[in-house]
């Protein structure tokens, strides 16, 4: 605990993320200090839980149950994650999609999503409509009080798998198109959860528009952008504060590592936040 304290608290000095250089027109609305930190969980793949400055818990992306790597208790436990007054979805693959119209349901949370991947889920039964929010790319929410969610490109695909209960067989349905998203939270800070995307320009438009600090970014490869697309991006484009590598370790076709990635970030003024499954970091 102490180390990751240290490790939170050290993110902050380096990158000097106090709340005072972090004003911001939602640092008016936090409802708890602005000396709260944010606590980054990874759930493993896409998967994470974002504890708010102002206590607000925004999950994306819970690939719980199925993920090979989720951490204990969560692969058990769905109810472990705690509250959830938020749930992100990226794009309707299962690796993303995953246990989210569960935590839905379990928490009476709305599912925000890609309109296009909300629809199918309404009109196949898989989720009331009372409990869904449908939006699309550059389009914003305001769900909680201080959090502002804007829906942007990312390079990818989406289709919904559903066992028909009538059937029992497996059918397959359009899900739209995925979806990154940049997370503000009470304080100014900045999050873009990139989602599943592979290497695409207008990287430098998202970046101009909405100026993310930290950024969780796709690294395996084959899906998406491999060890040295992230770099070319993360070095190039965006130039965050921090970033976060995700998607790899989790599907034998995602072979992009860890390290690939540090190597090809050598000398970058980017730091290169790595984590393990379970982890949970405090910015
Ligand atoms: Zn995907």
């Amino acid at each position: 605990m102490n180390w990751l304290h240290s490790i939170g608290l050290k993110a902050c000095v380096v990158l000097g993320l106090t709340a005072i250089s972090m004003h911001s027109s939602f640092a008016q609305q936090a409802p708890k200090s602005s000396e709260a930190k944010t606590e980054v969980l990874w759930l493993g793949q896409a998967g994470f839980r974002i504890k708010t400055p102002g206590g607000q818990n925004i999950v994306i992306d819970p690939w719980l149950t199925g993920g090979p790597k989720t951490p204990a208790p969560y692969k058990t436990d769905i109810v472990a994650l705690g509250k959830v007054d938020l749930l992100l979805v990226t794009h309707a693959h299962v690796d993303h999609i995953g246990d989210a119209p569960a935590l839905a349901k379990l928490h009476k949370t709305v599912l925000y999503g890609p309109a296009d991947m909300i629809t199918p889920l309404i009109t196949l039964g898989v989720m009331p409509a009372e409990l869904t929010h449908r939006f699309n790319k550059t389009g914003s929410v305001k769900p909680l009080p201080g959090i502002k969610v804007t829906a942007v490109q990312a390079e990818h695909s989406s289709l919904l798998v559903w066992k028909n209960p009538a059937t029992e067989k497996l059918e397959s349905h359009p899900a739209g198109e995925a979806v990154g998203y940049i997370i503000e939270l009470e304080n100014g800070f900045k999050i873009w959860h990139m989602g599943d995307t592979g290497l695409f320009g207008d990287m430098k438009f998202i970046t101009e528009r909405y100026k993310p600090d930290l950024v969780l970014m796709p690294i395996g490869g084959n899906f998406t952008m491999d060890p040295e697309d992230a770099a070319f991006a993360a070095r190039n484009w965006i130039k965050p504060k921090m970033v976060i590598p995700i998607h790899y370790n989790s599907n034998p076709l995602a072979k992009g590592t860890l390290e690939e990635f540090q190597n090809a970030m050598k000398g970058s003024k980017v730091k290169v936040v790595p984590m393990t499954e379970g982890q949970t970091l405090a910015f």
